[in-house]
């Protein structure tokens, strides 16, 4: 049987735990591919160029826009940030599971992304991630203390407005105790593996 890769957009406000369990869900599914974004923020401690993120100059990131390289970008609080075409397309073609963290403003790009292109369409889904109460991500945006208290305003301010948006989801996790959602996520991953959507051939080719 021949199937193409599957791609899974796991979105939802920052703070709210995204990166800490896509972490997770890679060391238990070592085979699968982050997409590596890029952004025009400063990296915080223990972030690597090429392995969290591109970081780039805003006329380098300005250069690979214009040039049509993003599959989707979008201006996050005060920085860029942008999903390569080359870290997604011939991947999921060529059966890869590849995972986007991204905001919600790029989810909704993919989305239209998929209006348009049928290999998206038929690979992709959507992941958005909770917070169990506000008052859980004030703590962890707190607790991560990389923002300024005007960025952690605008970023709490922001979030409860994009999960509202949760319907346009095929999955929700609730980010409470992290070992249970780790295992939730994991098993998005795990039954994205199953889809028919993606199988190009016959069952028995
Ligand atoms: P995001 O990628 O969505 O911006 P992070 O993964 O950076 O969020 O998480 C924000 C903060 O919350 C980090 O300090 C992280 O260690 C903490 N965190 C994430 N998930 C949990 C959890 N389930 N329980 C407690 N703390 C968590
Ligand atoms: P952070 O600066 O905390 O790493 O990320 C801030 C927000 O930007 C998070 O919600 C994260 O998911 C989002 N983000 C990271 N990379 C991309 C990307 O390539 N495109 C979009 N649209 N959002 C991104």
């Amino acid at each position: 049987m021949q199937r193409f890769g599957s791609l899974i957009v796991v979105s939802g406000p920052s703070g709210v735990g995204k990166s800490t369990l896509i972490k997770r869900v890679r060391e238990e599914l070592p085979d699968l591919r982050f997409s590596v974004s890029c952004t025009t923020r400063e990296p915080r401690a223990g972030e690597e160029h090429g392995r969290d993120y591109y970081f780039l100059e805003e006329a380098e990131f300005v250069r690979k826009l214009e040039r049509g390289e993003f599959l989707e970008h979008a201006q996050v609080f005060r920085h860029r940030y942008g999903t390569l075409r080359s870290e997604v397309v011939d991947r999921v073609r060529r059966g890869e599971q590849v995972i986007l963290d991204i905001d919600v403003q790029g989810a909704r790009q993919i989305r239209e992304a998929a209006a348009h292109d049928p290999l998206i369409a038929a690979a992709v889904q959507f992941v958005i991630i909770a917070p169990p109460d506000p008052a859980t991500l004030e703590a962890r945006l707190r607790g991560r203390n990389s923002e300024t208290a005007e960025q952690l305003q605008l970023r709490l301010d922001g979030a409860l407005r994009e999960l509202g948006f949760f319907r346009l989801y095929d999955y929700l996790v609730v980010n409470g105790d992290l070992d249970a959602a780790a295992t939730e996520l994991t098993a998005v991953f795990r039954a994205a593996r199953l889809r028919t959507a993606n199988i190009t051939g016959e069952l028995f080719a």
